[in-house]
Parts: C-alpha cells; structure tokens; sequence
C-alpha cells in the first residue's frame, strides 16, 4: 500500500518534470552546446529604447540585441535562429538557472550577490546610477535633493531600487515605488503619479530620447554599473567564448558603431570600452 503510493507520487513527479521540460523549452545543454545545434534563446528588455526594445513590428532593436546577435554569431548562430525571451529585473537569475535562456543580455550589472546564482562574461559596458524627471521639475538635481518625501519609482530585483533602500528609503526621505519594468515607471513620470525614476544612466538616456522636450535626466552618475552577459555558473566554456566575443566586438569597431546608432542622435558621449573580467 505505501509503496504504491510512492510509485504513484514518483510517477507524478516525472511526469510533472516532462511536463516543465516540454512547455518551459528548459534542458540540460549548456549555451556553446545549444549554439552548437544552431539554435540559441537569449534573454533581453523588451521596454528598454536604444538597449532592448520589442517593436511593433515584432522585430528587436537596442544595443544589448546587438551584443546578443554579435555574440551569437561568434558562437556560430544566425539571427534568425535566436530565440529573444523577455528578462525583467527580478526574474533574470531564476531564468539563467532553469535553463529557460542560454545567457542575458539586459543591461544586467555584475554583482557579488548575483555571482552566488550565475556567472557573468563581460563587463561590455560600463554607467551608473543617475535620475529622470520631468522637464519642468526644478527642485530634483541629484541623489541629494531626495528629500521632503518625493516619490521615486524604480523596478524590483534592481541595483538601484536596492541602492535607494539601503541608502535613502533608512532615512526617510524618499519613497521608492518597485514596479515590474522601467517603462511603467516611465508612465508613472509622465502621469505625475512619480516625480522622479532611478535606474543607470544610460536606460533613463533612451527614454528621455523617446519623450523629447517632456522629460530629462538630472545629477551625475552616483553609482558605477558594470553590465555583464549573464550565464550558468560554472558554465566556463560558454563563459570564456562570450568573452571572446565581447573582445571581438569592442576591437572590430563593432561595439562603438552599435553604440553610436543606438545612441548618436541623442548627444550622449560613447564612453570608453571596459576591459572583460576573465576572473
Ligand atoms: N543595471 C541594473 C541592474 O542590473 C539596473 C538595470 C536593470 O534593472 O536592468 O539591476
């Protein structure tokens, strides 16, 4: 009697495993095997203008597409046969770990805390923390001006939204509203729901750039961003060959002409390249 019921659950269990595996398109390849089969899912923004955006058109644009298609194409895999899977903030870990992406590319900084779940090839770009606020606001200039109980918007599972909290948020002097993506965020500005959105600097530039005249981004960097292409840990291989890539791209002239057409027009300054970490 209590075997069954063991065989029962057991068989539960492995049916419910097929089942995740089937709908999930989650397995056990590694990135450079799957790119070995030709095919690769990477995972991007979708909100993000000039870093990873899903346009209307089905088609996706930004510098970090342009990274993944160029990495992608260093492991051997055309655009069209990659896969791009929407990564919000708080979900990019779990994804990595499922096995639901190949790797991340989605303005996603490397740090100590994530280093625990995934690994990260790169850093391929490098900003920091800054602020967007609507262009008539006088009175926000910078991290130091969030005070007398503004309201501030940022997205869970974020550097920035942990850096408010662990910095400004103890003090009581601002409130942070966590939404899912920055794009809402964005909407809360426009709508006077906000008065300010924090995130890195170079996310809040391509926003501003869609919304001219109406919002703009204040202060200077408070924070130093790395961005990183997010992989399994202990995937080195897959590691090492991203790496490769991002080299690649930086000393074709690749990554400064990404960079100049996603971002010329806008008048931001291309910084210089970061030197990949092959810790
Ligand atoms: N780079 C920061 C992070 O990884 C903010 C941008 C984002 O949320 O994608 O958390």
């Amino acid at each position: 009697m209590r075997i069954n019921h063991a065989i029962r659950i057991a068989a539960g269990v492995a049916a419910l495993a097929l089942t995740v595996t089937a709908c999930g398109g989650s397995s056990n390849k590694t990135a450079s095997q799957h790119a070995a089969d030709g095919k690769l899912t990477i995972g991007i923004k979708y909100d993000q203008p000039g870093l990873g955006l899903q346009n209307k058109d089905g088609s996706y644009s930004g510098f970090d597409v342009d990274v993944a298609k160029f990495v992608a194409d260093k492991l051997g895999v055309k655009p069209e046969n990659i896969t791009f899977k929407e990564s919000p903030s708080a979900q990019r870990e779990t994804l990595i770990q499922n096995g639901q992406v190949d790797f991340i590319v989605a303005t996603y900084s490397i740090t100590d805390a994530r280093k625990q779940k995934v690994d990260f090839a790169g850093p391929y770009f490098i900003t920091g923390q800054s602020l967007l606020v609507r262009s008539d606001n006088t009175d926000i200039t910078g991290p130091e001006s969030l005070n007398g109980n503004k309201k501030l918007c940022s997205v869970k599972g974020s550097t920035p939204a942990q850096n408010i909290k662990d910095k400004y948020v103890s003090a009581k002097e601002v409130q942070l509203q966590e939404y899912d993506t920055y794009s809402l965020c964005v909407e809360a500005l426009k709508s006077g729901a906000v008065d300010a959105v924090t995130t890195d600097d170079i996310i809040l530039r391509g926003y501003a750039a869609q919304s001219p005249g109406a919002l703009k981004v204040v202060g200077n960097t408070f924070t130093t961003e790395k961005y990183g292409i997010g992989v399994k840990k202990g995937d080195t291989e897959s590691r090492g060959k991203i790496n490769d890539a991002i080299d690649a791209m930086i000393s074709s002239g690749a990554w400064k002409a990404a960079l100049e057409k996603e971002f010329g027009s806008t008048g931001i300054q291309i910084p210089e390249p970061p030197k990949v970490d092959r810790y």
